[in-house]
């Protein structure tokens, strides 16, 4: 008898997955982050290619999100969190922009010559990566696009600060970094939006972004504009 766990697993993650593309007017703060908005045109406008390694690489950081989820929950000065709630904002062209922060928890402050206690929100971004990513992370500081997804939550939150936690898949060591609310982000990511929206209602694709995220965009194999070197860590 064999137990035939990888085809079990690829199968049930394959299940689990839509290839539908994504309703026009509603905009993911994961997808406007990422640096080229022709890849996220498509996923709104084509079935996509399965990727099931990346499926596979999902799960895994799912499972350590639980784990880290119950150590803020039991161990950390932050109170009642929430895990992946739904927060939206909707914007006067008629589109809403969406996330789901992994944590947001509150802290407990002092208000300012008083002993009376206010909460504040703080979000959590938790990026579980390879040895490879980590040390990139470790030299250069977080990647763009964590940095612009983490600011969205924060906007959509109401949150002033936030902390982007990167683990290391192989053997579970952390970074962590701080971020205060930043405006200037916010609005790149609300003219992402505008421009994705206008390229889905008008059919125009927009301008491509060849980079490092080639690499693990759903479109690589059919893409003309793909860049296939790899950065050095
Ligand atoms: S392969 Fe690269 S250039 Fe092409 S859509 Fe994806 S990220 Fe953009």
């Amino acid at each position: 008898m064999k137990l035939d766990f990888q085809r079990q697993f690829e199968e049930y993650l394959i299940s689990q997955e839509s290839l539908e593309p994504r309703k026009v007017g509603s905009y993911g703060v994961t997808y406007l982050s990422r640096p080229c908005l022709l890849g996220v045109y498509r996923l709104y406008t084509e079935k996509h290619p399965l990727q099931v390694e990346k499926l596979k690489l999902f799960a895994v950081g799912d499972a350590l999100h639980l784990g880290i989820q119950e150590a803020v929950k039991r161990f950390s000065d932050l109170t009642t969190p929430i895990f992946e709630g739904r927060y939206s904002v909707k914007d006067a062209e008629g589109f809403e922009i969406v996330g789901k922060p992994d944590v947001v928890a509150y802290l407990k402050l002092n208000l300012v010559d008083s002993p009376i206690q206010c909460l504040h929100p703080v979000v959590v971004e938790i990026k579980t990566v390879n040895p490879w990513c980590f040390r990139m992370v470790k030299r250069n500081g977080v990647l763009e696009h964590h940095a612009t997804q983490l600011q969205g939550y924060l906007h959509l939150v109401g949150s002033q600060n936030g902390f982007i936690v990167y683990i290391k898949q192989t053997d579970g060591s952390s970074l962590e970094y701080r971020f205060a609310r930043d405006v200037e982000a916010w609005n790149t990511l609300l003219n992402r939006a505008k421009t994705l929206h206008e390229a889905l209602l008008s059919k125009k694709t927009p301008q491509p972004n060849p980079c490092w995220f080639c690499s693990y965009c759903e479109f690589k194999g059919d893409c003309k504009h793909v860049l296939r070197k790899k950065p050095k860590a």
